[in-house]
């Protein structure tokens, strides 16, 4: 019922996909209201990007946000992880043009999240409840999205390779923490023709096994191997939580999609952005997070 931000600030080294090199980010509590902000430190004049749909300035391969001139790419599985622990207010600041891509899941910023610890703020959070059915089509890919008491998502994706080919998630409610068990530690994947193809365009530098899982014609390069069986599906919804987190706000309906992407997620998050007014209303019990506020309420929170 009540908005939540981090209980303290906390930090964290990684290396940004696309640059190869090394960035700092740090997390710090905001005041109820704030939403998720994003500020570069490494910029002359700090910019406050907002995590909102309007922000959005690329959705090829992953999520870029920007505002005057200013942009922060690669922002989605920080956003998955904060939507997913429901965290509504924090100040995210990055020291370089993208969030670190850590492991190529959202588990190590859930693990931050964790650290920091939770803290309920004294404000009253407002979710987005979908009152009618709303469909995207493009070709063979669909998004579709309908009431529901909380939100749900049945995902579905298609791909000609013998270690994926079709997988489903059907109906997985995204409530009490089922995004750290279900999904926070499935990783971003790509085909080795497309990773050499960005490495020969002198694109996604910081790739390689320890954050993307790479398919060759025959099966999955990484040593370890896959964290489930499912784990290419498991990613594609990690992907639509960072994408839905754009919003504001939980979002209460099924969102139903197949073969989706970053771009068609982004089309029916501005659906539901010129929607949002009309049809947000005050949380009431049922959509608060049982599972929760754990040891970071009993901390002095700075905001
Ligand atoms: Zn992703």
């Amino acid at each position: 019922m009540f908005q939540r931000t981090i209980a303290e600030k906390v930090s964290c080294t990684g290396i940004g996909l696309h640059s190869g090199s090394p960035v700092e980010l740090t997390l710090h509590p905001a005041r109820a209201g704030t939403g998720v902000i994003f500020e570069r430190t490494d910029v002359g004049l700090p910019v406050e990007v907002p995590a909102a749909s309007e922000s959005v300035t690329a959705t090829l391969n992953a999520t870029t946000l920007g505002r005057a001139g200013t942009s922060v790419g690669t922002v989605e599985h920080l956003l998955a992880a904060l939507y997913g622990l429901g965290i509504d207010n924090v100040r995210v600041e990055v020291h370089g043009p993208e969030i670190p891509v850590m492991d190529g899941s959202a588990a190590p910023f859930v693990f931050l999240v964790r650290q920091a610890g939770i803290f309920e703020q004294d404000a009253p959070r407002r979710v987005l409840r979908v009152r009618s059915p709303l469909e995207i089509r493009d070709g063979k890919k669909r998004i579709r999205i309908e009431p529901a008491r909380t939100l749900r998502v049945s995902y579905a994706v298609d791909f000609a390779h013998p270690c994926i080919g079709r997988q489903s998630l059907r109906g997985l409610e995204l409530v009490n923490g089922s995004f750290e068990a279900e999904l926070a530690r499935a990783r971003t994947f790509g085909f080795l023709h497309e990773v050499e193809a960005l490495w020969r365009a002198g694109l996604a530098r910081g790739g390689s096994l320890e954050n993307t899982i790479v398919l060759d014609e025959v099966g999955v390069m990484n040593p370890e191997g896959l964290r489930w069986g499912d784990e290419f599906v498991r990613h594609k919804v990690l992907d639509l939580v960072g994408d839905l987190a754009l919003l504001g706000m939980p979002v209460q309906g099924h969102v139903i999609v197949e073969r989706g992407g970053h771009a068609l997620h982004q089309r029916m998050v501005g659906e539901l952005a010129r929607r949002a007014r009309a049809w947000s209303e005050p949380a009431n019990v049922a959509d608060s997070y049982a599972e929760p506020i754990s040891y970071g309420a009993l901390r002095t929170a700075t905001a």
